[in-house]
């Protein structure tokens, strides 16, 4: 149990949802992705057609499930949500199409997990609203064409370059999430605590925005056990102070890293000499899985410089060993 695991999927909560933008004027930061869905959501609303598919890609956390709620709000219209995994026979994706009402909005989380059956059946969909499907097996198989409505296909994946180029092809619109700035967290504590009714000023929301890994579902999570710091071990407002002791005491350090970052640096040091190291060899080094490296883990380590990833594999930089205090390899010290 992470605290700050980007990927945990149990913030479908009264709060969570209570919390959750629903409007894209509500939607903080990422302004280039606002600004163009803006235009693209107001001209199809305007021409009276459903929106083109869109691809959704970022690290766990970022607002790809929130955004594609927010189309389906803004082009009032109606929001089914799968994932890929989930669509295991072409008849569950059959069933959710046929079901689809105009302009409705079919939201596909992990979309790069999708088996190819599906796939397949998906592109005849998505390019001229048909289905195709076999019923049946051996000699009394017989292949059904049905019409669909025209819908908007919402797709969300942690990293584009997972999909199938025949699918990634599919969608006409690509919205890309980045990590959000310390401002843009900031205003996003700052708003849930005003929906939760929890005191705050603004050097505590801003040390929690600092610590929260560029990730709004982890800067919500956050505030939430500072809170609880807050009112027994202060007298409930959250102040940078009782933000910065609450989050000592839950280990999560002045730049938002934790055990689980050290170790697989240490790991990258100490096992490997500081690189480069291939992922395979560091999932097994520390008994994690490869996707949960590549996906949860490595992104924000990246962009923050402490660790570079090379044709050969994963290297640490000057700046991981000075913030954890780790000995550089023998060929680089001093
Ligand atoms: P993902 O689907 O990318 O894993 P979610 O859409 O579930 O991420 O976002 C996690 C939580 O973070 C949401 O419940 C929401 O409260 C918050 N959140 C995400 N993006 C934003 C944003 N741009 N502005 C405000 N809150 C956000």
């Amino acid at each position: 149990d992470r605290l700050i695991d980007p990927a945990a999927l149990r913030d479908d909560t009264a709060i969570d949802r209570a919390i959750r933008p629903r409007q894209l004027v509500d939607y903080v930061g990422q302004p280039t992705v606002c600004e163009q869905m803006d235009i693209f959501i107001s001209a199809a609303r305007g021409r009276g057609e459903a929106l083109d598919h869109v691809l959704i890609f970022g690290p766990p956390g970022l607002g790809k499930t929130t955004l594609s709620h927010i189309i389906a709000h803004e082009m009032q219209v109606n929001l089914r949500q799968t994932s890929g995994p989930v669509l295991e026979k072409p008849g569950d994706l059959a069933a959710l199409l046929t079901n689809l009402e105009r302009g409705d909005v079919l939201f596909i989380d992990e979309i790069h997990r999708l088996s190819p059956i599906i796939e397949e059946i998906l592109y005849p969909a998505l390019e001229d609203y048909q289905l195709d499907i076999m019923i049946g097996d051996g000699p009394a198989a017989r292949s059904i064409k049905l019409d669909l409505p025209p819908f908007t296909l919402v797709g969300a994946t942690t990293r584009a370059g997972l999909l199938t180029a025949p699918l990634r092809d599919r969608f006409g619109i690509v919205a890309r999430l980045e990590y959000y700035s310390a401002e843009d967290l900031t205003r996003i504590v700052t708003r849930s605590a005003q929906i939760l009714a929890i005191d705050t000023d603004v050097a505590g929301a801003a040390e929690i925005a600092r610590r929260s890994r560029g990730t709004p579902r982890i800067a919500n999570r956050l505030l939430r056990r500072v809170r609880d710091y807050a009112q027994i071990r202060a007298d409930g407002r959250i102040t940078r102070e009782v933000a910065d002791q609450a989050l000592a005491l839950l280990k999560v350090d002045a730049l938002g890293f934790d055990h689980m970052d050290r170790r697989l640096l240490e790991a990258v040091i100490e096992k490997f000499d500081g690189g480069p190291v291939g992922v395979d060899s560091l999932a097994a080094a520390i008994g994690e899985e490869r996707g949960t490296i590549e996906d949860v883990l490595e992104p924000f380590l990246i962009q923050q410089g402490f660790l570079m990833r090379t044709p050969r594999g994963r290297m640490a930089t000057q700046t991981a060993y000075v913030h954890f205090g780790l000995t550089p390899p023998a060929p680089l010290r001093d």
